[in-house]
């Protein structure tokens, strides 16, 4: 027993230091000292010798380190070399471009709280506000979405003529070009806004103010094109498109087939340096109306006019509407959601390299150009749009189902309903909170590579989950189309977010583990970059030092994992108040597991675990929802910890928590090393999957959080458009549900008197005067459920059209075909 308790403390001492991540000399003293003490106190001396004999073998050749870079490090520098993939030039640049914010902590298994904590509350300046009270407010009242959607096939000319004057295309160019030089909050929540009244308007405002033209320019443009183009894309005299995707290239636009070839051609008599374009693009936002365009293409330069490299890769230009044949103006008809979106063509266009943003010194940097810029437009475009529909179905489904009485009762009082309403409620407060961290993560001048895809994902995704239950909560009212409803075109736009920008499988699967573990890895990323370096000594002495912090990275992660999965996240330094402290200790777990688990598949799976593409999305499912989880943390110590808020942050923490471990279940069970995967269940989940889903009797709470008015409801509808105007159903929804919910116990009244049989007449008005006669219900009473009854009459009820007004008036003979510079025949040509 004796021998035990000093191999025990021994042990214990290792695995304290590996804890707290001591340094290799702190952990060779404790542990030393800690077998003398235990050896002599329970006298066992051969034991304190064994182990202090291994201790010294471990600790002696790793403390020498010129021995340890000769002996260790150099033949394993060797390995490494060998196994190591060799990454694309498309991975590099992807892999240099960006930053890492809080992401890295959660990657490092011990996250620093307090370094988010610190962070500032994101507010909005007092311009700002006043732009989202003025005009976006005046935006949203001018917008009739069924007229847009079903009528127009466009925004009516007053829209496009205020959106332009009022410079919403120019929220990202800075005042001195005369753009509206707002931060990326601002310019998330005004999207918010539009996304509350509609998906179409929305997402036109929010093509300018992504990745695009403006940009683009505004990073690598010369001041020639700066000064000429930015101005006049700030109040929309130029309107730009951005076209990358072909027939050929989408999910890998690295692939495009479309090229330019250096050449001189005499333009007006004079010889002129310049391309030979030919493109075939397709799905193009804004690119009927363009009146510019930024086109992306593969250069060549067969003759060596610029320089010695004839293969200059992917390139960026910009080309007026009017260069000669550019072939532009066709539509494609998203779904529904009928925002200008085209094909655009061209075959042997000739235009001077001036065209080329930055000039020609930046020809063959456009991949760089585009990764270094997508990330903060993916930060903030899809998530706002996402959240501000999600918004807008917290609003309208909570009324909805307050209002709509079924076997007597509300919706929402039925269970199966009520569960609907509970993820309505918790994802969306989640969503909310994911959107404002990307945001300001761009604010504070952040590049988001990983969690700008984080947000994108998981904000589309759930954005999709919310309109889905959406849906189902309305039943047939949100079946039927017309201006009475506001949830169909919602659910419709919703593919449209998981395709662009990129598409969501590719996003999970590929991008968020695959950039973010090397990326967030506080070691890998320097390990690779030692293979880059030629100086053989300074080589050895980084990938020494890399590696040995990476093993004591691992050793100290492993034990995390363990010693917290035992003690149920109970120990350890917690951030937050007394409600929240388990929530962060429980992250501390997760981001163990996470680092431990990560370590192990890149360890063993190397350059495969790329393609295994299943692996990569659940452990970045885990990434995510630990950053999702932070960001709510933040959120409510931001907001000053509202104790109204907590069923909603109870029931998205559950939510991520519960995600989280089964993404990490699915890992360990499919890993394809098995005696690995018996180590890790170990060590991840020592008593196996103890978290469960947010509770019936939480969701309870969610639910009747988002059907009644209230604090936390207020939060979660910010930046939704809620003006009760002729236009917006669910602000006149909105403003009719305190007296749905105050009538409700009249109607209690009633209904029992109504059962009993105490009325003569069948219809309802008759009746109710019948009991005010009985003095069941008072004459206040009576016109409260009158007022009630006609004013949920209209949000009840849908639209009937006349068969003529359903026909589209183009018939299939009469379709002009297609432009022939896109047909198959032409582009095979290229
Ligand atoms: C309405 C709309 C507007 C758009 N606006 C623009 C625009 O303004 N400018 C522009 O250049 N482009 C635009 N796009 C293009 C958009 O970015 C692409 O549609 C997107 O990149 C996906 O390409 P794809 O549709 O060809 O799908 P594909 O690339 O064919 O992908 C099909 C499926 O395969 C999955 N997939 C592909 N590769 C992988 C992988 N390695 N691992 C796992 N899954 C994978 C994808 O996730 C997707 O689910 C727009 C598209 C739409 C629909």
């Amino acid at each position: 027993m004796t021998v035990i308790l000093t191999v025990l403390a021994a042990l214990i001492a290792s695995c304290a230091c590996a804890y707290h991540r001591t340094s290799l000399r702190t952990w060779a003293i404790a542990t030393i000292a800690t077998t003398v003490i235990a050896g002599l106190v329970l006298q066992t001396p051969w034991t304190m010798v064994i182990l202090l004999l291994i201790e010294l073998a471990i600790a002696v050749p790793l403390l020498m380190v010129g021995f340890r870079r000769q002996q260790i490090s150099a033949p394993l520098l060797k390995m490494f070399a060998k196994v190591t993939p060799k990454l694309s030039e498309t991975e590099q640049t992807a892999l240099e471009a960006g930053t890492v914010g809080f992401e890295g902590e959660l990657f490092s298994g011990k996250p620093d709280w307090s370094r988010l904590l610190r962070e500032p509350k994101p507010e909005l300046s007092a311009e700002e506000q006043a732009f989202l009270d003025g005009p976006v407010e005046e935006l949203c009242a001018m917008i009739d979405d069924w007229q847009i959607t079903h009528e127009l096939a466009d925004l009516p000319p007053e829209v496009w003529d205020f959106i332009k004057k009022n410079r919403f295309f120019g929220m990202i160019i800075p005042k001195q070009y005369g753009g509206l030089q707002f931060s990326a909050l601002a310019h998330s929540a005004v999207l918010q806004k539009l996304a509350s009244i509609s998906a179409t308007v929305s997402s036109t405002v929010a093509v300018p103010n992504s990745l695009g033209p403006a940009e683009l320019l505004l990073h690598y443009g010369s001041d020639e094109q700066k000064n000429h183009y930015l101005p006049r894309l700030a109040v929309g005299e130029e309107i730009p498109c951005f076209a990358l995707t072909g027939p050929y290239a989408g999910s890998d636009a690295t692939s495009i087939t479309d090229y330019g070839v250096v050449c001189k051609q005499m333009v007006d008599g004079v010889e002129t340096l310049g391309m030979r374009l030919t493109f075939d693009k397709r799905y193009i936002t804004l690119a009927p109306i363009a009146t510019v365009v930024g086109l992306a293409f593969r250069l060549y330069d067969p003759d060596k006019l610029l320089g010695e490299k004839e293969d200059l890769g992917i390139t960026l230009a910009l080309l007026p509407r009017a260069t000669p044949g550019l072939e532009i103006g066709r539509r494609h008809f998203p779904l529904n959601i009928p925002f200008q979106n085209g094909p655009l063509h061209g075959k042997d266009v000739f235009v001077p390299m001036s065209v080329l943003i930055g000039g020609p010194k930046m020809a063959g940097h456009g991949w760089r150009m585009l990764v270094e810029v997508l990330s903060v437009g993916r930060a903030i475009s899809l998530p706002s749009n996402a959240t501000g529909a999600m918004r807008t179905s917290t609003a309208a489904t909570g009324a909805y189902a307050r209002m709509r009485k079924q076997f007597g009762l509300a919706i929402a009082r039925f269970e199966g309903v009520e569960e609907a309403l509970a993820r309505i409620g918790g994802l969306t407060y989640a969503t909310t909170a994911l959107s404002r961290a990307t945001a300001a993560a761009v604010d504070r001048g952040e590049k988001p590579a990983v969690t700008s895809a984080i947000a994108k994902y998981h904000a589309t995704e759930w954005a999709r989950q919310v309109a889905s239950d959406t849906m189902d909560v309305h039943g047939g009212k949100a079946v039927q189309l017309g201006p009475k409803n506001y949830a169909g075109r919602g659910w419709a736009s919703v593919p449209i977010a998981i395709t662009v920008e990129g598409a969501n499988i590719m996003t999970r699967s590929l991008m968020i583990f695959g950039q973010g573990a090397i990326r967030c890895h506080p070691y890998v990323l320097k390990e690779m970059q030692a293979l880059s370096i030629t100086d053989r000594d300074e080589q050895l002495r980084l990938f020494d030092r890399a590696l040995f912090g990476h093993i004591g990275f691992g050793i100290s992660n492993a034990v995390r994992s363990l010693v917290l999965g035992l003690t149920g996240s109970a120990i350890g330094q917690a951030a937050g108040d007394a409600y929240t402290g388990r929530y962060y200790r429980k992250l501390n777990r997760y981001s163990a597991a996470l680092a431990l688990c990560a370590d192990v598949a890149m360890g063993v799976l190397g350059g495969k675990l790329k393609f295994k593409e299943k692996l990569s999305a659940r452990l970045g499912d885990v990434l995510s929802y630990l950053y999702i989880a932070s960001a709510m943390l933040k959120r409510y110590e931001d907001n000053g910890r509202p104790e109204a808020d907590r069923p909603l942050l109870a029931w998205a923490f559950h939510e991520c928590v519960w995600r989280m471990q089964m993404a990490l279940d699915g890992v360990i069970r499919n890993f394809p090393v098995r005696p690995v995967a018996w180590l890790l269940r170990v060590l991840v989940f020592p008593f196996g999957r103890r978290e469960v889903p947010p509770s019936d009797r939480l969701g309870r709470r969610v639910a009747a959080i988002i059907t009644a008015p209230g604090e936390a409801r207020d939060r979660l509808l910010e930046w939704v458009y809620l003006t009760p105007t002729p236009n917006n159903t669910v602000g006149r929804m909105e403003a009719l549900l305190p007296q749905v919910i105050a009538a409700e116990p009249v109607e209690r009244k009633f209904g029992k008197a109504q059962k009993a049989g105490q009325f003569k007449t069948h219809d309802y008005v008759s009746q109710l005067h019948e009991a005010q006669a009985q003095g069941v219900i008072s004459a206040a009473e009576l016109a409260l459920l009158e007022q009630v009854r006609e004013g949920v009459f209209e949000f009840i009820s849908v639209d009937d059209f006349d068969p003529s007004e359903l026909r589209a008036e183009v018939t299939r003979a009469d379709r002009q075909p297609a432009v022939a510079a896109g047909s198959e025949a032409e582009h095979g040509a290229s």
